[in-house]
Order: C-alpha cells, then structure tokens, then sequence
C-alpha cells in the first residue's frame, strides 16, 4: 500500500439503498453503465465512492454501483443481474479480464506494440475509468470522485497485471475543479515510481513515439487510431502526404515508413507539433522514415487548407483526424457542417485520384451521418468518392454500450 493513499477515504463498508424510475431501472437492466440524477427519486445521502444498490419495487436486486454526488451521471453501474460482492477481488477480476483481451497486444515477443489501452472505461465494466500503457508506465485516468476511494485496489490490481516501474494519475477537468473530493491527489501526479521529467518513449508496430502522460492530451498519445495509422502507412508509397490535426504526428511517421514522398503535419499546438518532430528523430533509425521530408506547421488547419488549396498546393493523401466537433446533441448539426466543410477543404488540397482518410471521434455524431455527409460534401465539390474502408476502434478499444462507439474513420479516393 502506498503511502499517499492513507490520506483517501476507506471504502465505505455502507451500502446505499437505491430505489430509481421506472426509465432508469429499465436502462440498468439493460447493461446501460451510467444512471443519471433524475432517475433517482431519493438522495440517499451518500460520498462519493459509496457502493449503491439498487433494488426494483419487490426489493430484488437489480444492480450495483458507484455513487457520485458530484455529477449528473448519480451512479457509474460496476453490475447488473444476479447480487455479487463488490470488493477486491472483483475489481482485480475486471482488470484481468481487461488485460487478457489485449493479450496479443502486451505478450507480443517481438514487443512491436507496448502503448496501448489496458482499460477502456464503460466498455470493460469500469464506468469512469480509462487506463493507459505506455512501456512500463501505466496511467490511470479517473473521470468521477467515485474512483477515488478505489484507487488503491486499482493500482494494486495494475500492479498485479504487470510490474510497472511508474503510475501516473490522470483526472478530467470536472474532477480537477473540485478539489474538495479529491483528498490531496492532483492531476498528473506519480502516483508510484520515479518522476518524470520528459516525455517517455513507446513503440507501436515497431515506431518509436513519444507520450507525455503527465501533461499531454487525454492520457498523453491517442491509442484508439493505431490500426487507423497502419491502414495510412500501406496507402502513403510515392504520395506526398498532409495529416490535419496531427498532434504528435502519429499518422505522419507511419506515412513516412510507408515510404512517402514527403510528409506536412498541422496542428494548432506548438507543443505538439514540436513533439512531431521530435517522433521523426526517434525513427531516424529507419531508413524510409529519415530519407522522409517532414514539415511541422502550427497552425489553425482551416486556415492552413485554405493557405495552400490558394497557393497550389497539392497532396495524395490526406488525412483529417479533428478533436470532438458535437460535445452535446444540440451541436451535432454544427459538427456535421464542419466536418463537411473539412471535407471540402482537403478534397480541394486533393490530387485528382489521391486518398482522403477522414476521422471523427464525436460520439454523438453517428457512423451513418458522418459517412454520408463526408460524400455529400464530395460530391457537391464534384469530387465524388469511391470508398476504401470504414473502418472503428482498435482491438484494445472495444465497444459494448451505445455510446462507447465514437471513433470512425472512411478512407476513400477522390475522383
Ligand atoms: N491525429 C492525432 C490526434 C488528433 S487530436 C493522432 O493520431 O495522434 C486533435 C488535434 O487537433 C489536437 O492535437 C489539437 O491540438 C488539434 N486542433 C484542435 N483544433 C485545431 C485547429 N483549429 N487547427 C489545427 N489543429 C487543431
């Protein structure tokens, strides 16, 4: 047991009682994870953390969860169905269960892939929960104070999965402003292991990258587009190719490997454009990726798109990977209209018979709208497409609720 977790708050040997609406016990009989405010009549006076069961009007058990004052999501569902004991084994339970399907990915011998997703929150029965690995650091991002009391059996569990030599603790921005729930913890903090004074280095597929867990987006490297990358590397031979909204340049250094005639990255962020070029120096050791012309533009990629579609400028292959367009279901038409004008954009820095590869990580922007606006703004643009693939998430980010599906990429040629 570490140290700093004296200061947390035990795990409450209470257990609520929880009685919910008709509309939300339904949906916890149905697997949903996230139990919101209003389906819960009664406050049952609970810290966040506190383990709630919800029984149905005959006093059977329905479910258990997590309790969470502090947010409109009330309980983060651990279960569903028959009553089972929540303590610590379950939770070690959940971790390997996580950890054995991404077993092609950690016992790979030839150790091409070690950054990936150990925990994908919801979708691996861990409601607010995400996990990272990157080489022997793990990070552990939290996206409720209901973790908080849990985190000693989490790090233990992770431990238990692999020795890892550093574990760093996320905590998404409600969290951060909330200090009164988070007992000392702060984001980015060691949790175990030596500090951190740069960035640490991974591989995936063989490419060396750079991840700042302690600093960067998300958990510090965006693992869900590694089979999306892979795809980009075996479409780049001979293209010159742009990749919008690069951030570390991940599709960049595998388009490079993929042998392509030049490589321009853009992202708004000088940081990241800078750890671009820093994840080509790391690859140097490859002949294909040094031999590679890479440029590293921090700029706004609307800006950028229209800068060079004026100037002439003309790529084979270009890649669209935006942050989230729709945060709420009222922004979906908005995300839409800009995902359309994205298109537009880089069909127009588009050589005629080049490949546009566009992403969209909004989860309330369904696979069927993006798919038919992204070809709807082609056609308008007189360039109609002619799919590849459409392709979702990698194998360590499985899907199992509705909402968990956000990733989805088309990969197409342009006429
Ligand atoms: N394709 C990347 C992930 C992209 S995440 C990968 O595979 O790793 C989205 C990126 O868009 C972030 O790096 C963010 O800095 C950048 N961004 C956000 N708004 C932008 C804008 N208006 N112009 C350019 N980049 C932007």
């Amino acid at each position: 047991m570490l140290e700093i977790f004296q200061a947390l708050p035990k795990v409450s040997e209470r257990r609520l009682s929880l009685r919910l609406t008709p509309a939300g016990e339904k949906k916890m009989r149905q697997g949903g994870p996230w139990i919101y405010d209003t389906w819960v009549p009664e406050d049952p006076m609970g810290l966040p953390g506190d383990l709630a069961v919800v029984f149905d009007g005959k006093k059977r058990f329905v479910g258990i969860g997590l309790w969470d004052p502090t947010s409109s999501i009330r309980l983060r569902v651990l279960h569903a169905g028959s009553p089972v004991k929540i303590d610590a084994a379950w939770f070690h339970g959940k971790l390997a269960g996580a950890a054995a399907l991404r077993a092609t990915l950690m016992d790979d011998p030839a150790h091409k892939t070690d950054g990936y997703r150990l925990v994908n929150g919801e979708n691996d029965g861990l409601p607010g929960v995400v996990v990272d690995a990157f080489a022997d650091t793990c990070v552990i991002k939290l996206y409720s104070p209901c973790w908080i009391p849990h985190l000693p059996v989490l790090w233990e569990g992770l431990m238990a999965i692999h020795g890892w030599e550093r574990v760093v603790l996320r905590l998404n921005r409600a969290m951060q402003s909330q200090p009164k729930h988070l007992h000392g913890l702060r984001d980015g903090q060691i949790l175990s292991g030596p500090e951190l004074s740069g960035p640490v280095l991974f591989r995936e597929n063989g490419i060396v990258f750079e991840a700042e867990p302690v600093i960067g987006q998300k958990t510090g490297f965006f693992l869900d587009q590694r089979d999306n990358r892979a795809r980009v590397e075996a479409l780049s031979r001979g293209r010159d190719v742009l990749n919008v909204f690069s951030y570390t340049g991940g599709f960049s250094v595998y388009a490079a490997r993929g042998g392509a005639k030049s490589v321009t990255s853009v992202d708004l962020s000088v940081p990241a454009t800078e750890a671009a070029r820093r994840n080509f120096a790391h690859n140097r050791f490859d002949p294909t990726v040094a031999r590679c012309p890479h440029e590293a533009l921090a700029q706004d990629a609307f800006v950028a798109l229209e800068e060079m579609r004026k100037t002439g400028k003309r790529f084979g292959l270009v890649v669209l990977d935006p942050p989230m367009f729709a945060q709420s279901r009222a922004e979906v038409e908005t995300a839409l209209a800009a995902y359309a004008r994205l298109t537009r954009l880089g069909l127009s820095v588009l050589a005629p018979g080049g490949v546009l590869v566009q992403a969209s990580c909004s989860n309330r922007v369904d696979a069927e709208s993006f798919f038919a606006c992204i070809h709807e703004a082609a056609r308008q643009a007189g360039r109609p497409l002619e799919e590849i693939e459409r392709t979702g998430h990698a194998l360590d980010h499985p899907v199992t609720f509705e909402q968990g599906s956000y990733l989805k990429c088309l990969f197409a040629k342009a006429a």
